[in-house]
């Protein structure tokens, strides 16, 4: 069976075992959350985060395993504001060892933004920084996601990620996530070769070394650059391409996580609704 989920909160007051109730509730076999909020680096205890319940409801729906992703504003590329750099690695060393804490294997990250210095500089300052990371932890992955190169983005190309696994000592630690949506606005035609993309990517890198996909339609043309996710059926990408990459016989036990936008609820206005649970259905369905 096909491992197939989605992005889901962790709010007061129920928090781990509200983020299992809500994947269960789409119909999903995996998740994918954030330790907190995404755009800042205030964390709660893990005590706090009813981690015992919430497992045990994922094991009595048959959910084995969570993915977690790091908070976007960590920027290991940085080389021009240094506390930038020292906040990335303090807090991408703390949220490993919580996400490992907190029973995923895998944690998920923007390898980071050069803001100007230049795509050296900043993958220099990416495999420093994981570098330090990694030997801080003992265990745990980090997947490096492909980007869709909006900005200073570094991760764009398959080569600028495999650059980063050849500066890594220890690269034996790192993984791949693969975002549909930033590999299609980064140039690869995923909609009528994705197996000749995957070739690409297995030359440089090793397509074993893909830990988890990201399943996003995009907004914009292949090349945008923009990063904007779309629904599933209303984007460039199309459905056929992501049901393709969903049900693709090399992947079959790689988690797929659905990140796509909420959609306005037409009951409520100014209020939206999650799209996960009909969308997990059209895309499992064979
Ligand atoms: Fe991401
Ligand atoms: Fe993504
Ligand atoms: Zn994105």
């Amino acid at each position: 069976m096909i491992l197939i989920g989605s992005h889901v909160g962790m709010n007061a007051p129920d928090f781990f075992l509200g983020s299992a109730k809500e994947a269960v509730s789409y119909g999903a076999n995996t998740l994918m959350l954030y330790t907190g909020a995404p755009q800042n680096t205030k964390r709660r205890a893990l005590k706090d985060l009813n981690m015992d319940e919430g497992w045990t409801y994922l094991h009595e729906h048959g959910i084995q395993d969570i993915v977690i992703h790091a908070p976007y504003i960590i920027n290991l590329a940085n080389t021009v504001k240094p506390e930038i750099f020292e906040l990335a690695v303090q807090f991408l060393t703390l949220e490993l060892k919580r996400s490992t804490a907190m029973g995923s294997g895998i944690l998920i990250l923007h390898p980071g933004a050069h803001v100007g210095a230049g795509l050296k500089a900043g993958t220099r300052s990416i495999v420093k920084g994981l570098s330090e990371v990694l030997s801080a932890c003992p265990e745990g992955f980090i997947a490096l996601e492909t980007m869709a190169g909006k900005g200073s983005e570094i991760g764009r190309t398959f080569e600028e990620l495999a650059a980063i696994y050849d500066g890594v000592a220890e690269n034996s630690r790192l993984r791949v996530c693969f975002d549909t949506c930033h590999v299609h606005d980064a140039g690869y035609d995923i909609v009528h070769d994705f197996d000749g993309v995957i070739g690409h990517f297995d030359r440089l890198i090793g397509k074993d070394q893909i830990a988890v996909f990201h399943i996003n339609d995009s907004k914009n043309e292949r090349g945008s650059h923009k990063d904007r996710h779309a629904n599933i059926k209303e984007g460039f990408i199309g459905f056929d391409a992501l049901h393709a990459i969903v049900h693709h016989a090399d992947f079959a036990s790689i988690p797929k996580i659905l990140e796509t936008p909420y959609r306005p609820d037409p009951k409520r206005p100014g209020q939206t609704l999650s799209p996960y649970k009909e969308e997990i259905a059209m895309l499992r369905s064979l």
